[in-house]
């Protein structure tokens, strides 16, 4: 009994946590309308406080909201109040006035927005943040706006990030149209990233010549992309898990079927190249280590240098290469004046001068 009485809450867990965490859908055409009484005779009690105000103007933040309309579009809590909580729960977000400017706005259904929030720095002492905020929003362009208009610039926000037409491609820096092609439209940037990675990644090392094996990893990458998600909204993954194996069994490449070291054999030199390259891309190398055997100036001198000195460009490649091909030339051995003394004492000048008359003669 017990066991079922835990599963039913479980399931009741589960459900709620998915739609906490499920993708915030709107409709703009709801109408809120709720019937107003007249109010215009009363007293005005904040209430936070119990501050009894004969006046709503100057006490109260208006709101469009449709919860506060038959209070005259003024919201229950007096300015005294909403100051002070104002302050603390600046500081119970840390300091950050924006996130709880955002807080107060979400509770009295006020429009929350960047371009206000930045044109109200705070004026004086008497005046709050919050106040300067709320006196911006209470004109143009923002007025009429509730917190409602938030949550759709929100999603709107979120929706522009998708890649929903080959146009949206040229403005995406990292997606590729060839990418939006093959998946389809309607996924963010990040996503296309991880698709075509992992697709990459499973025909590399499986075999993919067919069609319908193409279709099969596309699924695989999809199930994969759906899982991450998954796993990110720490929700169930227990349907795509099986259907993740279908594929898998569908593809027939079971991970238990398919050994280590079949995989690096299956590749070629350029596959794996690439997979370094990707992965373990060979890093800068420290300054004791860069051109440690001088091929730098090994390919200077002996082939541009070589190359030069051949066709006879005079440049200082071709000065490089003489001045080193010179430490391993033998000279040929000239005579010097002294070996010249020396001939001329072994021989005698004469043979000089002999030669010298008989070339004259010929
Ligand atoms: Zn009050």
């Amino acid at each position: 009994m017990d066991t079922i009485g835990n599963k039913g809450a479980n399931t009741k867990l589960e459900t709620v946590s998915k739609n906490i965490s499920a993708k915030t859908q709107v409709n703009n055409n709801t109408n809120l309308n709720i019937k107003k009484e007249d109010i215009s005779n009363k007293q005005h009690i904040c209430s936070c406080c119990g501050n009894i105000y004969s006046k709503q103007q100057g006490n109260f933040m208006p709101t469009n909201f449709e919860a506060y309309k038959g209070n005259g579009n003024f919201i229950t809590t007096c300015k005294k109040c909403t100051d002070q909580l104002f302050e603390q729960l600046t500081s119970f977000y840390m300091g950050n006035e924006e996130k709880a400017i955002d807080h107060i706005c979400m509770m009295y259904g006020l429009y929350f927005n960047e371009s206000p929030l930045a044109a109200s720095k705070k004026i004086s002492e008497n005046r709050s943040r919050l106040s300067t905020y709320s006196s911006k929003i209470q004109i143009k362009p923002w007025i009429g706006k509730t917190y409602l208009d938030t949550i759709t610039e929100r999603i709107q926000e979120e929706k522009e990030d998708v890649i929903e037409t080959y146009e949206d491609v040229k403005d995406s820096k990292k997606t590729k149209l060839k990418s939006v092609k093959f998946f389809g439209t309607g996924f963010s940037d990040e996503d296309y990233a991880f698709l075509q990675e992992q697709y990459d990644d499973w025909v590399t090392r499986h075999e993919c010549k067919t069609k319908a094996q193409e279709e099969v990893f596309k699924r695989i990458c999809f199930k994969q992309l759906e899982l991450l998600k998954a796993n990110r909204a720490k929700e169930s993954t227990k349907d795509l898990d099986r259907t993740l194996q279908d594929l898998l069994d569908t593809a027939n490449l079971k991970p238990k079927q398919t050994n280590m070291d079949a995989l690096a054999e299956d590749r070629t030199f350029g596959q794996l190249i690439r997979l370094w390259e990707n992965e373990k891309p060979i890093p800068e190398p420290d300054d004791e280590f860069k051109d440690v055997d001088g091929i730098g100036k090994y390919i200077s001198v002996f082939f541009l240098g070589h190359l030069a000195k051949m066709v006879g460009i005079k440049n200082k490649f071709a000065r490089m290469y003489e001045a080193e091909m010179n430490k391993y030339t033998v000279q040929k051995p000239e005579y010097e004046e002294d070996s010249e003394a020396l001939f001329d004492a072994i021989f005698g000048g004469h043979l000089d001068n002999h030669n010298k008359y008989g070339d004259e003669d010929g």
